[in-house]
């Protein structure tokens, strides 16, 4: 299969962005094949073409830290108010969660997967929870993923918050995913170790998952010190904080993702730098929360790799985006802050921790051999759109504009803002079948 997006402008991002204007873009099979000027390209013989005049070509959006299983939450209105983080877990996420059957992981998955295609999103890496449906429920997850054409890095949050019998099947639905994956190398799909956070993980938990981690060799993912009770908590009950707890259980490393990384200190922030660990940092979650803003400048500084997740507030890339950069301005009281280090977060940061696990997929980026995850969104740029000039485009320009066109592996998800792959309405009708059953039950 060859599909030519023909003259469009290529915004290759990567390591050394480019801005080729009239540029077009091949795509043989799953893979970028070749980016030049329109026309050197006209005479190739393709299956389909896809006219981007009027419109960047980028690579397709990364999101590093996802909530799929949080969909059913819009809207619901039975839950009391929280007036603190905690709060905010026992009165809706615990409660919800507890609630969900598997039914509801797999719509929950497609409810975000359907808003991540229409918002050039292509590549998420989700931290699930269900703790009264666990077996199994990364299987459904992946099957929404497989369906929707997306490519998604799974895991379940083990947690001893409702007892060991759940714990222990946290840690098998975890070790099962990640040797299926293993076993199956399907592009689509990775798999991590997923950890609630430090506070709801008890000493022999955390031991047993960590024979199964080092055994698999595989990446953790966790909320780390999101609220300054996860740091308070871990210190009294294990005698240490919670970067050092991880150190200690050998549970950093270069696949290790820290969400949040909000209440540290300096010696926590060396441990991370030392070990290579990824942060990903979620501004609209935390502001939500009202939990406190990571230091960004300051993991910048020590050349911590930060990328940006969303927490399940958004697939929307360029929303958070602005949202990391505003913060960040009003927390330092400096307008001129946080500019490059928020796009960084987007641009480099997901990307270095996308090709950690997508080996030699060259997500992230547009190049010949990368993986064709592309999306092509409306802009007539009203001023110079340079390399220059390109961050400035994204944060105030491009965010406000449209996906127009989502591929991913080389296949069309959404042309002309239509999904092609899958029926919205169907999905949503059955969704909300799912959805008023769920609500039902609080
Ligand atoms: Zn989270």
């Amino acid at each position: 299969m060859k599909i030519l997006i023909k003259n469009g402008t290529v915004v290759t991002l990567g390591q050394k962005n480019r801005v080729l204007k009239n540029h077009s873009l091949l795509i043989e099979d799953d893979k970028i094949a070749k980016i030049a000027p329109t026309n050197s390209m006209d005479n190739i013989e393709v299956d389909k073409t896809i006219i981007a005049h009027g419109k960047v070509i980028m690579p397709g959006f990364i999101n590093t830290h996802m909530h799929y299983y949080s969909s059913m939450a819009r809207g619901l209105y039975k839950v009391a108010p929280s007036y603190n983080f905690q709060e905010v877990l026992d009165n809706l996420w615990w409660k919800l969660d507890r609630k969900l059957s598997l039914e509801d992981s797999y719509y929950s998955a497609m409810i975000a997967n359907i808003s991540a295609i229409k918002h050039g999103t292509t590549t998420i890496i989700d931290h699930h929870a269900s703790p009264f449906a666990i077996r199994g429920s990364l299987a459904k997850i992946a099957s929404s993923v497989k369906e929707c054409g997306l490519r998604a890095n799974l895991c379940y949050e083990l947690s001893d918050r409702d007892g060991e019998k759940i714990a222990l099947e946290g840690i098998e639905e975890n070790a099962a995913f990640i040797r299926q994956c293993q076993t199956d190398n399907d592009p689509q799909l990775r798999a991590m170790f997923g950890m609630h956070a430090s506070f709801t993980i008890g000493q022999e938990t955390l031991k047993k998952a960590t024979k199964v981690i080092h055994q698999l060799g595989a990446g953790v993912h966790i909320h780390c010190a999101e609220d300054l009770s996860d740091q308070i908590r871990t210190v009294k009950e294990h005698g240490t904080r919670v970067v050092e707890r991880l150190f200690k259980a050998e549970l950093l490393g270069e696949k290790t993702i820290l969400a949040h990384g909000i209440h540290l200190n300096e010696h926590e922030l060396h441990l991370i730098m030392e070990s290579r660990s990824n942060v990903v940092i979620n501004p609209q979650s935390n502001m939500n929360n009202a939990v406190g803003v990571t230091n960004l400048i300051k993991m910048s500084e020590l050349d911590i790799n930060v990328g940006l997740g969303t927490d399940a507030m958004t697939l929307n890339m360029l929303e958070e985006l602005r949202s990391a950069l505003w913060i960040n301005k009003l927390t330092q009281k400096n307008p001129s802050i946080g500019f490059m280090e928020t796009t960084n977060a987007l641009i480099h940061g997901n990307r270095n921790i996308a090709n950690i696990f997508w080996k030699e997929f060259g997500l992230g980026e547009l190049k010949a051999g990368a993986a064709a995850d592309i999306v092509l969104m409306d802009y007539h740029s009203p001023t110079p759109f340079t390399e220059d000039s390109f961050l400035g485009h994204l944060i105030f320009g491009l965010s406000q504009e449209w996906v127009d066109t989502t591929i991913a592996s080389g296949k069309v998800l959404m042309e002309n803002k239509k999904l092609t792959m899958i029926d919205e309405e169907q999905v949503m009708a059955k969704a909300q079948e799912a959805c008023a059953r769920l609500w039902d039950k609080f």
